[in-house]
């Protein structure tokens, strides 16, 4: 996946978009145009065990057309495809292309195999052992050149495809795995509902909540059962609230954050102690394992959000997490409640 400044131009071209969609395939072609400008050109990898040939592809391939590297031999080739994924491949090793074929990657290259004869026995047997395009050694510059040009254009499009997904993802206002809201849209709403609670002088609390010890799950059974915990886990919070008032984000890998409007000090530390014990009182299933999950709380509580001070929802969410953070160190399995005013008195904390 490009980093740095690719993806940085790519998602202020998505974010213009999402905001303004265009209303044409005209405006969609030109983001896809734009954004095969701005990505990191596809490197290729050639491999040629004859050397004549090396040479030959070498002199051939300009950096306008591929940015590529060369090696020699087929070790050498699999250790640098391991090292750093390369969208293309040309080479004239069969061995090469069904060991990268083999591979359990989730990305997969386009091969464009070089074969000795130009005849159709050998297309064939490069075809079969997986590559996508076979040419004869004594292919002429143009066809060479048209072919490593669909190349390269594959290798674009599957880049574009990639970061567009990746970056439609963190723009959407849901998050797929737990079909809690997003992270974007806590950092847009939350703010909102703050605003709004002040304008009225309304009562707010806010809870943020965090799995305990979760990389444990992962690393002892696996991601996908960590996934299926969290798939679990957005349903189980959103069982305790009350349906169309509050809501649920996940604002980190296995955090989340739980936004009840209208709901003072108190009645917020009643919710939050139901949570914990929804979440800790029935197990979760991970494959056929039944598991016993906690997570801990902390709650920033306030019966009447006071109107007037600008940063406020930055401020509630410090309150909250300090508050988790207490939880997490006191134990776990626990909820710390901290209201607005009594930030610098100790939080009330409650084990289970
Ligand atoms: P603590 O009790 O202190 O919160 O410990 P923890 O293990 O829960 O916290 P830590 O921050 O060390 O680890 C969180 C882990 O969550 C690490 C990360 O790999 C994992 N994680 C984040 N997002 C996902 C996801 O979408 N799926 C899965 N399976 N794991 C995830
Ligand atoms: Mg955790
Ligand atoms: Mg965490």
């Amino acid at each position: 996946m490009p980093t740095g400044g690719h993806t940085t131009v790519i998602q202020r071209i998505l974010e213009r978009r999402a905001d303004k969609p265009a209303k044409t395939d005209e405006g969609t072609t030109a983001t896809v145009a734009i954004m095969v400008r701005v990505l990191r050109p596809p490197k290729a990898l050639l491999a040629f065990e004859d050397s004549a040939l090396r040479q030959q592809m070498e002199r051939h391939i300009t950096p306008d057309i591929l940015d590529f590297e060369s090696v020699a031999d087929e070790q050498e080739a699999v250790r640098r495809f391991g090292a750093e994924f390369r969208p293309v491949v040309l080479t004239d090793s069969q061995e090469l292309i069904r060991k990268l074929r083999s591979r359990p990657a989730a990305r997969t290259p386009f091969i464009v195999y070089v074969a000795e004869l130009d005849d159709a026995a050998e297309r064939e047997a490069g075809l079969a052992a997986g590559a996508d395009e076979c040419v004869g050694r004594r292919v002429s510059d143009r066809e060479l050149d048209a072919r490593i040009r669909a190349a390269r254009r594959i290798a674009e499009l599957e880049s574009v495809l990639r970061v567009t997904l990746e970056e439609n993802r963190k723009l959407s206002a849901t998050d797929d795995l737990t079909r809690t809201a997003s992270r974007r849209f806590f950092g847009k709403h939350f703010p909102r509902e703050v605003e709004r609670a002040a304008r009225y002088g309304r009562a707010l609390s806010l809870i943020l909540c965090d799995i305990d010890h979760f990389k444990k799950i992962n690393d002892t059974l696996g991601h996908a059962a960590g996934d299926q915990t969290l798939q679990q886990f957005g349903p189980r919070l959103q069982q305790v609230l009350r349906i169309g008032v509050d809501w649920v984000a996940r604002i980190g890998g296995e955090e989340f954050a739980i936004v009840m409007p209208e709901t003072a000090y108190e009645a917020a530390f009643e919710v939050a102690r139901k949570l914990r014990a929804a979440v800790s009182h029935t197990a979760f299933n991970a494959g056929k394992k039944s598991l016993h999950v906690t997570a801990s709380f902390g709650l920033c509580g306030i019966d009447k959000v006071p109107s007037g001070e600008s940063r406020l929802a930055e401020r509630v969410l410090k309150i909250a997490d300090a508050a988790l953070y207490r939880s997490k160190q006191a134990g776990r399995n626990r909820v710390t409640a901290t209201n607005l005013q009594g930030t610098h008195d100790l939080p009330r904390t409650r084990s289970p």
